[in-house]
């Protein structure tokens, strides 16, 4: 075991504070990171906060992972020492079900092992994310990194990349579709990006009329705000497809009355009850609502590779460690252009 340095929460209420935590020596098929830089997405609060239910304390936030190998199990063949890497939700899973063998790890039938806040296989305890020094993963779970992007602007799409760009192509958006992204945050502006990029005519569905600018800067070809009845009406029955992003329960019937016959909308924020659904904005036009979970590894790597071709990065704004209490606090007052990443070096 080594000792590092972390930042997590003891219990739902508590500031996140400095702290120490071990990881395990080097196995013979994993990878040992220097973490460079950390993402912070709205997950990393739900779980501090205990939000999904009980937390397993203290809670040491953080999968949008980006680092250097600093040394290799003696069975490791994908990566070696000063490699550019990245982790993000997922840090490993059985590797044998139907989900992990359709590289599905997210949905392994046994049990996904998550970057933090999920039993840990190897200690008893339980596993500890990025707002960390180092951190020791198997290599079926880490990723490469494209060269030509900023490194910086990377972390974020380890999570809100992967998970606005999977639904995205697994309804197979392209030219010729109209769709729109609710919510203009972490997910949100990587789900403008990515629709734009695949060719769809993107409309950003928003509550807030100041990120309109920003919105079609971002790729979005027009944007709604969904408080703007008259404007909600002239866009009704329009959408081939819908990712809504808002991270609380929050009445659908408004977003799926814009979707046009068969289209759907696929929700990714809000992991709670909804409010009732009316039948008739379902029955009336054959619309779908569904949900999508991150991505998996090699879907990941797809994403990561797409956005070395597309020069695709997250809008950021840097941070120190010790800013995050702060930070936590400007995302959920929706204060976030449109990611926080913190520079790992501040907690050395
Ligand atoms: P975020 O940066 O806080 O962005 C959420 C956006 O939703 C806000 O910027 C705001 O956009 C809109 N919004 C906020 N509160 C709202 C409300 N009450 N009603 C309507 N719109 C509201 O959050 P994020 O990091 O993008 O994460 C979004 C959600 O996705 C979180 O719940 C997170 O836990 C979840 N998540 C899910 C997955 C997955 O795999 N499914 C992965 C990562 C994160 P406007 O100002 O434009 O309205
Ligand atoms: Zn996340």
């Amino acid at each position: 075991m080594t000792e590092v340095k972390a930042y997590g929460a003891q219990d739902k209420e508590a500031d996140l504070k400095e702290m120490t935590i071990e990881r395990r020596d080097t196995l013979p098929t994993d990878v040992k990171i220097k973490i460079t830089y950390c993402g912070v997405c709205h997950s990393d609060i739900h779980t501090v906060r205990s939000d999904w239910g009980p937390s397993m304390y203290p809670v040491v936030p953080g999968h949008e992972i980006v680092g250097e190998v600093i040394e290799v199990g003696d069975e490791v063949s994908k990566f070696k020492k000063g490699d550019l890497v990245g982790v993000g939700c997922l840090v490993d899973s059985c590797q044998e079900c139907s989900s992990c063998e359709s590289d599905l790890e997210q949905f392994c039938l046994n049990g996904a092992t998550w970057t933090y806040n999920s039993k840990d296989k190897h200690t008893d305890g339980h596993t500890f994310g990025g707002y960390s020094q180092e951190v020791v993963v198997d290599q079926n779970f880490v990723l490469t990194i494209p060269k030509n992007l900023d490194t910086k602007a990377v972390a974020p799409l380890l999570c809100a990349g992967i998970t606005t760009f999977s639904p995205l192509h697994h309804w197979g958006v392209k030219e010729g579709m109209k769709v729109g992204v609710v919510g203009l945050g972490g997910l949100g502006h990587m789900g403008l990006k990515f629709s734009h990029a695949m060719g769809a005519e993107t409309v950003m569905i928003t509550t807030s009329e100041g990120k309109a600018e920003d919105a079609k800067r971002l790729g979005a070809d027009d944007v709604l705000i969904s408080k703007d009845k008259d404007a909600m009406k002239s866009h009704k029955g329009s959408f081939d497809f819908i990712l809504n992003t808002v991270p609380v329960s929050h009445d659908i019937n408004p977003y799926l009355e814009l979707l046009a016959i068969d289209g759907t909308m696929c929700m990714v924020g809000a992991i709670e009850p909804l409010p009732d659904v009316h039948g008739g904005n379902l029955i009336s036009g054959r619309k779908s609502v569904a949900g999508s979970l991150i991505g998996g590894i090699k879907e990941t790597q797809e994403m990561l590779d797409f956005c070395g071709e597309h020069n695709i990065v997250s809008d950021i704004e840097m941070i120190d460690m010790s800013s995050i209490n702060e930070a936590y606090e400007r995302v959920q007052n929706n204060d976030v252009k449109y990611r926080f990443v913190i520079d790992m070096e501040s907690l050395s």
